[in-house]
């Protein structure tokens, strides 16, 4: 039986919010506070967390949305810069999925049996259907653990 483990990224690994002028920027079309974002964990310590999950059966997915306002070429380039985002910190994944803002996560990973999502924003854990979910501002390293 397939599970995963599903990642969001800005306000859960990303600190998107605390870029200055980040939805001023994202708004006008540029993809650059996604870049310009510091992790909100000690990544390293994180990334060995994942690998573990990854070594024990769990497929990692990072399922993302583009900003509020990005057309088409936007999400593109929204999809570049997360992506490179997450190489530049080494996170192990299986599969990303960079979507247009409010499409239903779950919709994204349908060949999975479980996942578990972990996500900051509380109306999308709400809406989850595969499993639990994890509110990323509690001890998310701690509860990863707990699923080994
Ligand atoms: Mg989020």
């Amino acid at each position: 039986m397939a599970k995963a483990i599903c990642f969001d990224m800005d306000g859960t690994i990303a600190n998107l919010y605390e870029v200055e002028d980040w939805q001023e920027m994202l708004d006008n079309g540029s993809s650059l506070p996604y870049l310009m974002a510091d992790p909100l964990y000690d990544m390293v310590e994180l990334v060995n967390a994942i690998k573990d999950l990854q070594a024990a059966g769990w497929y990692i997915e990072v399922i993302t949305w583009g900003s509020r306002t990005a057309n088409k070429c936007q999400l593109e380039e929204i999809r570049q810069a997360k992506l490179e985002w997450l190489q530049a910190y080494e996170f192990p994944f299986d599969g990303f999925h960079c979507v247009k803002y409010g499409t239903t996560k779950a919709k994204t990973v349908v060949k999975y049996e479980t996942g578990i999502l972990i996500d900051d924003n509380e109306k999308i854990r709400k809406g989850w259907k595969l499993g639990n979910t994890l509110n990323p501002s509690e001890n998310l390293i701690e509860e990863l653990k707990k699923l080994l």
